[in-house]
């Protein structure tokens, strides 16, 4: 791939990275606001575990925290040399898919198959 390419989708990957731990960093702080104005007793520790429990239970955490792992591992493949191969055939993953979906790990036809046996099953 070409190297300006994979500059452009490692930043596309760093940012959507730091998008989504501000949300999850916004939604921690909204969760500790809401118990500290319950004045729950406790001390501080207590209370940010007691909202970390909270986020992380959440449906909106389970998505987003879902989102960053692939991110992770996108960037991870990226050090090993082997980003934009599709992790199922091998192949090499469509240059514009990349750039469309940085975290994206299989090529358009794995995609698709999978997206049939899901519908299927
Ligand atoms: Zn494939």
């Amino acid at each position: 791939m070409d190297k300006k390419v994979l500059n452009k989708i490692i930043k596309k990957l760093n940012m959507k990275k730091n998008e989504i731990l501000e949300t999850i960093d916004r939604e921690l702080q909204n969760e500790i606001d809401d118990i500290k104005s319950e004045n729950i007793t406790g001390d501080i520790v207590d209370t940010a575990n007691t909202a970390y429990d909270l986020l992380v239970n959440s449906k909106l955490s389970e998505k987003e925290q879902e989102k960053l792992g692939e991110i992770r591992d996108a960037l991870k493949r990226v050090e090993e040399n082997v980003y934009g191969r599709c992790v199922a055939c091998g192949n090499n993953i469509e240059e514009k898919r990349l750039l469309a979906i940085p975290e994206a790990k299989k090529c358009i036809v794995c995609k698709a198959t999978e997206e049939k046996k899901n519908i299927l099953m």
